[in-house]
């Protein structure tokens, strides 16, 4: 089988005290560069598909973007490189995709019926209704199980594990955005899963979605993990949000902003202090000494990206030891892509070969897979 459900992947996991990486992908660099890392490091590897890579893979020309039709694709293309991997390294690895915050029956349903050997549902928000800041409301307790036991019924017949949500985490990923973050309650868990069924949980310790994670240091309920742990008995631990917005990456995608220069105009769009909250555009004329001048008191606290940070390593790693065996990652690799496509850009202006930045980005992300299969303890253990 060239897929195996997740459950597989994490009971190894649980046994061996490690955790696996959960790569969000899109398009085919990234499953390159994570399948890549994941043969060459031996390491079982848990990709991810969010609804917004089902609709961008299900692009279509002429009709609306179909989902299903970007599962489908999704499986089949890693399917293909599996197979062709499987033959050049003369080995095999673990590898499971996840649909990602799966908002309802439906759209699980897609994805299992399309070959998706694990999904996520994510009962904990309602993501059929928005609050008046267009916001998800948060699903009770009852309808979270409700909802989380129809879709646990429809895969685990059909061999397909499923991941639950207890909690919320705060952030904005694709089109998931929580109206407010409430961490799990240990008490609540051993009830959600006995009454689902579900074979991972994503839980709420206080990470969010995206690059903005915390205005500070990390602030994490770390202590929740063992408790949680304790009660979930075979259900296995998830952190979503869990990028760590390394400060080289950042430093990266600052240190190359990209400038328009029209007629002789400077315009520069960014960040132009600590404190701002949208992107703004100034513009310099280039032969007015003033402007120029101004440009660079303006470049003093000039930053391409608002100030972000994320879970240090050290934060996963202990939650690893309390107990979480798959850590989602996605922001490290949009990260990794732009620093890498925009350093490329600007140290060689006149290239225009696609393939050229491409490699470059795949490289970055190679490199941040690798990083976080050593860091949390899968590389070796296939
Ligand atoms: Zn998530």
């Amino acid at each position: 089988m060239a897929l195996v459900p997740m459950k597989e992947i994490l009971d190894a996991a649980e046994r061996g005290n490690y955790g696996v990486p959960a790569l969000n992908i899109n398009e085919m660099l990234q499953l390159q560069a994570y399948l890549n890392a994941a043969f060459e490091r031996k390491s079982p590897v848990i990709l991810q598909a969010s609804m917004g890579s089902r609709k961008f893979t299900g692009w279509l020309s002429k009709e609306a973007e179909n989902p299903d039709l970007g599962a489908a694709v999704t499986i089949g293309m890693i399917k293909t490189f599996i197979e062709q991997y499987r033959a050049v390294y003369g080995y095999d690895v673990p590898v499971s995709i996840t649909l990602d915050h799966g908002p309802d029956f439906k759209q699980c349903k897609g994805a299992i019926d399309n070959g998706f050997p694990s999904v996520m549902i994510d009962a904990s928000l309602d993501y059929g209704r928005k609050d008046d800041k267009g916001k998800h409301p948060a699903r009770t307790l009852d309808e979270n199980i409700k909802v989380t036991r129809e879709v646990v019924e429809y895969a685990h017949k059909r061999g397909v594990s499923v991941e639950g949500e207890l909690g919320t985490l705060g952030g904005v990923e694709d089109e998931t955005q929580a109206a407010s973050v409430h961490l799990t309650d240990p008490d609540e868990v051993e009830r959600f899963v006995k009454e689902t069924g579900v074979d991972a949980l994503a839980v709420a310790i206080g990470t969010s979605h995206g690059a903005y994670k915390f205005p500070g240091a990390a602030k994490l309920a770390l202590d929740l993990v063992p408790k949680i742990h304790a009660k979930a008995g075979t259900c296995r631990l998830v952190m979503h949000g869990s990028s760590s917005v390394p400060a080289n990456l950042v430093a990266l995608v600052d240190r190359y902003p990209v400038v328009c220069l029209d007629n002789g105009v400077l315009g520069v769009t960014g960040f132009f202090n600590p404190e701002a909250k949208k992107p703004e555009t100034r513009r310099y004329t280039t032969t007015n000494p003033w402007d120029m001048a101004r440009l660079g008191s303006d470049l003093a606290f000039f930053s391409c990206l608002k100030k972000s940070s994320g879970v240090p390593m050290e934060a996963i790693r202990e939650a690893i030891k309390g107990g979480v065996r798959k850590i989602n990652v996605d922001t490290d690799g949009r990260l990794g892509t732009t620093g890498a496509i925009r350093k490329f850009m600007a140290e060689k202006p006149d290239e225009f070969d696609q393939r050229k930045y491409f490699e470059a980005a795949r490289k970055a992300l190679y490199e941040m897979a690798v990083e976080k299969m050593v860091g949390f303890g899968s590389a070796g253990k296939v």
